[in-house]
This record gives structure tokens, sequence and C-alpha cells, in this order.
């Protein structure tokens, strides 16, 4: 992930970019960097700009990159994180295939994207990735901390095996759709950003298929994929915040023509506690500490989220002070190590008192008369 610039550097928008700004800084780069404009394109700062956009023109996965940078959509990453992977899925950049970036492209624009129509033929019958989905699970406080697995009854479609998504027996019981001859597409003139440009869209016959089924698969009806009920287990990790998002693999939508699925998104939230707070990895609370503790000092058997934790008051200690507890906070998600629980001290003063202890704190200020009391310092100090 070395050197990889910022998306937002790359559109060149700022952080609170809308939509629009988005979608306009990156129509202006892809025109000028598209590898079929002659004269400034630019095939690595075409793939550059549309990765940037791809990821930032989906409020999802945008905010996924907000959070977590680049480290978000790192394929290298591996099974431990769970934000591995990324919605790249779609993309092809190998050997200079840019024939599936017209396909993202087109999907973008709505079929109105190409350079004067002739150089980017798709292959014929392009399958589709399904589309992300969204999902919001509750979890409580400490499940948040911990980690924990949620078990989700998940409905989805899964692509057919018996006939690799064609719907037809044994994936070859097929003609070509005599409509499109085969290409699935159908090509038509139109007006766009770009001025007059062909553009190609899905064959109404065959619905983009280019096929035309003879026997249907009977596995699945001839549909090519089929509707699973499942219960799926997620792992959620120790540290996840509220509104952080984890990723399923192939678990969205259904994929077109025996694409792939699109994955599911699972976003978190976590329920409040009722005396821990959190803050990034801090954690903190509000402890009552008896006003003569505070004089004192004492020790006390403080709450934290990973059990109690002795906490030594210091005598002299104020209202409000804070002290720390170190490496007592939420462990971080992405392995650096563990916050701090930070302890507020509400100094409580009695309001009933018994005789004895009347008498106790009566002996204290006779005691106390040699020395200033704090009111007689504040009046001597006091400028008019
Ligand atoms: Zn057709
Ligand atoms: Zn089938």
């Amino acid at each position: 992930m070395a050197n990889k610039r910022d998306y937002y550097e790359v559109l060149g928008v700022a952080k609170t970019a809308s939509q629009d700004e988005i979608k306009k800084a990156y129509r202006q780069l892809a025109k000028k960097y598209h590898p079929d404009n002659k004269e400034t394109g630019d095939a690595e700062k075409f793939k550059e700009c549309t990765e940037a956009f791809s990821v930032l023109s989906d409020e999802q996965k945008r905010q996924t990159y907000d959070q977590f940078g680049h480290a978000a959509f790192d394929q290298s990453a591996g099974g431990a994180n769970p934000f591995s992977g990324s919605g790249f899925e779609g993309f092809n950049f190998n050997g200079g295939n840019f024939g599936d970036l017209n396909d993202i492209l087109n999907r973008m624009f709505g079929g109105a994207f190409g350079f004067g129509g002739g150089s980017s033929r798709r292959s014929s019958n392009g399958s589709y990735r399904g589309s992300d989905t969204l999902m919001r699970i509750k979890i409580n406080f400490m499940d948040a901390v911990n980690g924990t697995t949620v078990t989700i009854p998940l409905t989805y479609d899964e692509k057919c095996n018996s006939c690799k998504g064609t719907g037809a027996l044994n994936g070859t019981e097929y003609d070509k759709c005599s409509y499109c001859g085969g290409s699935g597409r159908v090509i038509t003139q139109q007006r766009s950003i770009f001025g007059s440009i062909q553009t190609e869209s899905a064959c109404p016959t065959c619905g983009g298929t280019g096929k035309k089924i003879k026997t249907s698969c009977p596995d699945c009806g001839g549909k090519g994929y089929k509707r699973i009920k499942k219960n799926i287990d997620v792992k959620i990790p120790a540290g996840i915040q509220s509104g952080q998002q984890i990723r399923v693999a192939g678990k969205g939508e259904r994929g077109i023509n025996g694409g792939d699925n699109g994955d599911l998104y699972l976003e978190v939230i976590v329920a409040k506690h009722s005396s821990f707070e959190r803050e990034g990895n801090n954690i903190h609370i509000e402890i009552p500490v008896d006003f003569v503790d505070a004089c004192l000092g004492a020790t006390l058997k403080v709450p934290t989220v990973y059990g109690e934790e002795e906490l030594k008051i210091p005598a002299g200690t104020q209202p409000n002070d804070v002290l720390a507890i170190k490496n007592k906070g939420v462990k971080d998600l992405r392995g650096n190590g563990y916050g701090d629980e930070y302890v507020h001290i509400s100094i409580k003063i009695p309001t009933r008192l018994s005789k004895e202890q009347k008498t106790a704190l009566e002996n204290y200020k006779a005691a106390s008369k040699n020395s200033e009391s704090f009111f007689e310092k504040f009046k001597k100090a006091f400028k008019k």
C-alpha cells in the first residue's frame, strides 16, 4: 500500500466534497486520462482516478475509507482483518484489458461512457457482479470491547452450480439470442456529456444474457441461481466502534449473467453502557469518592472493562480530578495496543452525619483553627 495517493487528492476534491462534486471531478479526469484519448490519455492515472471514484462515490465504502484509509481495502491484509478485500472485485486492470473497465464506467454513468464507440467492444455475454448490500446489527457494549460472533439469518441468491448461472441444462443447452446475435448487447446512438456517442445497452430480448435457453436447468428451474436461507456466523473483532462496517464477501445481491454476488456490509451499532463511556479506544468512568478518602488517600477497586483494578486515590485528591489506568481501555482494531481508562473523581459530601461523625469533624475544625481556611485565603487575594 506504500505510496498510494489519498483518494481525495487523486480526484482533487475536499474531504467534505458532495457526491455531485466527486462525480464532476471524476468525469473531467476520466475524460482526460481515458486511454482512448490520444492527446492526454494515461492508463495509470485513469486507473488511479477510477479506483478513487469507485470508493468515494459509494457512501459505505467512503465511510470505511475515511475511517481506515487504504488499509480498509488492502487485499493483502489476509483473513485476520475483517475489512480485508475490497469493493474492487469487479475490476480487471490486468493485461491492459479496458473492456472490463468500460463495463464499470458504463454502469457508473448509465451507459453514457465511451470514446467514439469503436475501440472498447465488450466481450460478449459479459457478466456483472451484483450490488453490495448494507445491513445494521446492534451489539452490546462489552461485546464490542471483547469481540464476539453474531449469527445472522440471511436470505440470499447463490449462483447455481449445475448450470454455472446460465439457467440452461448442464450450462450448455442454449442457443444464441437471435435479436442481439449472442452478444447480449445492442448499440444505440446517444447524446451525452461527451458529445454524440455510441452506447451499448443490454439486449431487451434476452436481458443481456445473449442466450436463448433450449432446455432449462432442472436444479434452478432456468433461473441460474438458487434462493438460500441460512444462518451465517460473522466474527466481530474486539475494538469495533459504532458505525463501522464488516464485509461479508459474496452475500450481497446476486450477479447478472452468472456474475459473482456483491458483498454484504454489516454496519455495527454499539449500545451504550450504564457506566462506561467510550472515546476512541479510551474508556471513561466516573466514580464517587468519599471526601475523607479524597483527603486521606485510599485504594479502591475500580471497575474496568476487564474486571476490577486497584486504583490508588492520592491524599489531597480534588473534585473532578482524572486518574488514568494504563492499558485498560479498548484493544486497537489495527493492533496498536490498548487504550487507557480514565477515572473521573466525583467527591461526595455526606448529607447526614451521626453524632460521632459530627464530633469528629468538629474536632477537625478545632485542630485547623491556626491555619487559614480556603475561604480566608480567597478573601485575602480577592481584589475589588
Ligand atoms: Zn439478445
Ligand atoms: Zn441451474
